[in-house]
C-alpha cells in the first residue's frame, strides 16, 4: 500500500487537470493495455487531458478495450507522441518496472523528461525512477494493484462499466482465468465488484479467447507438433522458424499462451518457447513455469530478460538452432531437476 506521504503527493498531483502520459510496457499485453486505459477512462473524469502513448502496437486479441481508438503509437508517429510526453506534466508507467521495457528509442526519450513519474507495476526489482513507485509482487496483475491505488485514493466511484472492463481484462489474462498462483481472495473480491459495477464477463471471455483464426489454431498445430520434452529436466519447449509464422499468416498476438501448453504435461514443471523474429534480428523467448522454479531468475542470468517467479521472457542473438542448444546446455550445466 501507498505511504502516507506518498499519497499525498499523488492526490496533490491529480487535484488539479493536467496533461498526463499514460505509458504501458512494448508488446502490450492484456493487463498492460488494460491497466493504462482503465487510469485513462478514471483521469479523463477528473478533467486531466490524457493519452495513452504505447511503444508498439497491441495484438487483435485486446483491440477491442473501451478507449483502444485513442491509444497513440510511439513508433508509428514518433514526432506528435514525443511532443505530448515532452509537454506532459505528469507520466504514469504501467505494468513494467525499467523504461527499457519501451525499447530503446522511447527510453531515451523518457530518460530525458523533467516531469514527474508513478510506477504502478507488479514486476520484481523496479528500477528507481519514479517519484511515486507503488511496486508489490504480491499481486497477480497491475490492474488488481491499479484498483486497490484507487480504493486507497477514495476514487472507486470512478470505475465505471469502461474502467471496470478494462481492469477486469487485465486481471483475466495475468492470471490465466483466475487459475495462477497469486490469484487471491482480494482477486475475487475485486473481480466481484468489478462485475457489479456491469463487466460483461461472458463477453470480455469470448471477446479474449474465442476469437481465434483458422491459421492460428493451425501455428498452434505446428507448435504442439515440434514440442520437445526432457523428462530429465522436466522440461518442455518448442520453437516456431519465421517460415513457420509465415506459412501460417501470422498475426501479432497468434503466440500468445502456446508456451502454457508445455506445463500441462504430467512432470514437467518448466515450459519454455523459441520464436525467431527476423525483423528484429532476435529469438523472442517465453519462459513459465509451475512452483518454486524461477523463471524470471533463469531468463535475467541465461537470456537478457526477466520478468515474474513463474513467467518470464527474454531473447536471444544466435540463430534459433544455437538458441535452443544454449538452453539444453544450461539445463545440463545447472543440473536442473
Ligand atoms: P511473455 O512471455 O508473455 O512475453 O512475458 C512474460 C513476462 O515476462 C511478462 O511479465 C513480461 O513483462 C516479462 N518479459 C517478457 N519478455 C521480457 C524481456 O525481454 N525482458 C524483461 N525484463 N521482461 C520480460
Ligand atoms: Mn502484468
Amino acid at each position: 500500500m501507498m505511504q502516507t506521504n506518498e499519497k499525498e503527493l499523488v492526490q496533490n498531483l491529480l487535484s488539479t487537470p493536467k496533461k498526463i502520459a499514460i505509458i504501458p510496457h512494448r508488446n502490450p499485453d492484456g493487463d498492460a493495455l488494460g491497466s493504462t486505459l482503465g487510469l485513462y477512462h478514471v483521469l479523463k473524469q477528473l478533467n486531466h487531458e490524457v493519452k495513452v502513448i504505447s511503444p508498439n502496437d497491441f495484438p487483435d486479441f485486446i483491440a477491442w478495450l473501451p478507449g483502444s481508438e485513442t491509444v497513440e503509437i510511439f513508433e508509428k508517429d514518433k514526432e506528435n507522441t514525443t511532443d505530448f510526453l515532452n509537454t506532459s506534466e505528469l507520466i504514469f508507467t504501467l505494468d513494467f518496472n525499467a523504461l527499457h521495457r519501451t525499447g530503446d528509442l522511447m527510453a531515451e526519450t523518457l530518460g530525458k523528461i523533467s516531469a514527474p513519474f508513478i510506477m504502478i507495476d507488479h514486476h520484481q526489482m523496479p528500477d528507481d525512477y519514479a517519484q511515486v513507485t507503488i511496486s508489490d509482487v504480491n499481486f497477480g496483475s497491475t490492474c488488481e494493484l491499479l484498483y486497490n491505488f484507487l480504493t486507497d485514493l477514495k476514487l472507486n466511484h470512478l470505475i465505471n462499466k469502461d474502467v471496470a472492463t478494462c481492469l477486469y481484462t487485465g486481471i483475466v489474462t495475468d492470471s490465466g482465468s483466475f487459475k495462477f498462483q497469486k490469484t487471491t481472495g482480494n482477486t475475487h473480491r475485486v473481480v466481484a465488484d468489478l462485475i457489479d459495477k456491469g463487466v460483461n464477463n461472458p463477453m470480455v471471455h469470448e471477446s479474449l479467447f474465442n476469437t481465434s483464426s483458422y491459421s492460428r489454431l493451425q501455428l498452434l498445430g505446428r507448435a504442439l507438433e515440434n514440442l520437445k520434452v526432457l523428462p530429465n529436466h522436466k522440461t518442455a519447449f518448442t520453437t516456431l522458424s519465421q517460415k513457420e509464422l509465415y506459412e501460417f499468416n501470422f498475426q501479432k498476438g497468434d503466440t500468445e499462451g502456446i508456451v502454457n501448453y508445455g506445463l500441462s504435461i504430467k512432470n514437467i514443471d518448466f515450459a519454455a518457447i523459441f520464436i525467431e523474429n527476423k525483423d528484429e534480428g532476435i529469438i523472442k523467448i517465453s519462459f513459465r513455469s509451475e512452483g518454486s522454479f524461477d523463471v524470471n531468475e533463469f531468463a535475467r542470468k541465461h537470456f537478457n530478460g526477466g520478468g515474474h517467479i513463474n513467467a518470464a521472457g527474454g531473447k536471444s542473438l544466435l540463430s534459433l538452432n544455437d538458441t535452443v542448444n544454449k538452453f539444453i546446455d544450461i539445463l545440463a550445466l545447472e543440473n536442473k531437476q
